[in-house]
């Protein structure tokens, strides 16, 4: 084990999915910093319960749509600690609706977010991650960025991107030993999934070989791996966390 104490960057960290990943790396002894957008209140609240309980947990607002706030978090982040070695690409949003209806608007918000934003996160802590000769580079992707969704044309686009994304970057920052991986969740029990209705829930559920969704934990147990100093020889890979569903 190294001397030092290792820095993790959870995007979207306030709620859902990123806020089991913030939870779970403070757990596994790494200084968190999450990043909201819209909920600072709940980002608090997180930050606050954990450092109550010794774990070191920082939030900072950050809109992953917009360059210059993701450039200014994460210099503001590698002058307080100094480094950055895992940093986790998991603030999304969806704009649901079918082709014929999606305005560019929705089309442009979505991949903005989604995969523009993660594009430009990694191009943030690449530097350091190169200079340090070493670091992992965690995607959450989506099983629709892998089998497509009607009326996700923009969602799953920006989700499938990301593997691609993934792969190519895993090539790129290999020599410098940085691991990139991608987490391709199913259905998963969070905001962006409380808008199905009961019925739509059964019906996800009976697809889905282990019948039931997923809590956010289940997924951030393997951002847990990924993350791990022991994980040394897996790179470029996508993971579905989905109870079976994309076999
Ligand atoms: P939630 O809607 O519960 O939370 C979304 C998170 O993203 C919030 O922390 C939110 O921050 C942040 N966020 C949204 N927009 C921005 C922005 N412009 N800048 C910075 N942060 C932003 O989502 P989930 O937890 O369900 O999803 C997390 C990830 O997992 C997403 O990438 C999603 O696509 C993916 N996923 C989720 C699945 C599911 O079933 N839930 C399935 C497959 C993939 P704030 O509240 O502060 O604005």
């Amino acid at each position: 084990m190294d001397n030092f104490q290792k820095v993790a960057l959870v995007t979207g960290g306030s709620r859902g999915i990123g806020e089991a990943i913030v939870k779970r790396l403070a757990s596994d002894g790494f200084i968190v910093y999450g990043t909201y957008n819209s909920s600072p209140e709940k980002a608090e609240a997180i930050a606050e319960s954990l450092r109550s309980d010794g774990k070191q947990v920082h939030f900072k607002k950050m809109d992953i749509s917009s360059d210059e706030s993701i450039r200014a978090g994460i210099e503001e982040i590698v002058a307080e600690s100094g480094r950055i070695d895992v940093l986790v690409n998991n603030a999304g949003i969806t704009k649901d609706t079918l082709l014929m209806r999606m305005t560019e608007q929705d089309w442009d918000d979505v991949l903005n977010t989604n995969l523009k934003g993660a594009f430009l996160c990694c191009k943030a802590v690449a530097r350091p991650m190169m200079s340090q000769r070493a670091g992992r580079i965690i995607n959450i992707s989506s099983i629709v960025g892998l089998r497509g969704n009607a009326g996700q044309v923009n969602y799953s686009s920006s989700k499938a991107g990301m593997i691609g994304l993934t792969k190519s970057l895993a090539q790129e920052l290999a020599s410098r030993n940085i691991l990139v991986n991608c987490i391709a969740p199913g259905y998963i029990e969070t905001d962006m999934t409380d808008k199905l209705n009961d019925d739509q829930r059964k019906a996800f559920a009976d697809k889905i070989p282990l019948k039931r969704a997923a809590k956010p934990e289940e997924v951030a147990n393997v951002v847990s791996f990924f993350a791990n100093a022991d994980s040394t020889y897996v790179t470029g890979q996508v993971i579905a966390v989905d109870g079976g569903l994309a076999m």
